[in-house]
């Protein structure tokens, strides 16, 4: 991969990662509004069981999704830094490089698509 190559997909991945500390942000300060405001005692709505089920769940998802964005983060740091140590686009697996289809998709690959396939399909053995 040339120098120009490399620039290509640096720039993407600091695109992604912009992106991602958006949305970390974003989700932070929901995660803070919801906490402060309570809408079932303002609008005088007495508060359901079934309410605070849901509202549970929200919160659940949104500390699920703020986890799978900072694994997804964590992913694109690593992927930087192989730019700067000039291993940028080998598969971890099988040392072949990952084929610039494929990091044009997804910039922070970190295995070529048959050792993913692969993992995955381990991962989903074990449950
Ligand atoms: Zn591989």
């Amino acid at each position: 991969m040339n120098k120009k190559e490399m620039k290509v997909f640096k720039d993407a991945l600091l695109k992604e990662k912009e992106r991602i500390l958006k949305s970390i942000t974003h989700l932070e300060e929901n995660t803070q509004q919801s906490s402060r405001g309570n809408i079932a005692q303002s609008s005088g709505v007495p508060t359901h069981i079934a309410d605070l089920g849901t509202d549970a769940f929200e919160k659940d998802l949104d500390l699920n999704l703020t986890s799978s964005e900072l694994a997804l983060l964590e992913k694109i740091e690593e992927s930087l830094k192989k730019i700067e140590e000039k291993k940028y686009g080998v598969c971890e697996s099988c040392n072949k490089p990952i084929p610039k289809a494929r990091l044009r998709a997804v910039p922070y690959a970190k295995l070529c698509i048959q050792c993913q396939k692969a993992q995955e399909k381990e991962e989903g053995r074990q449950g």
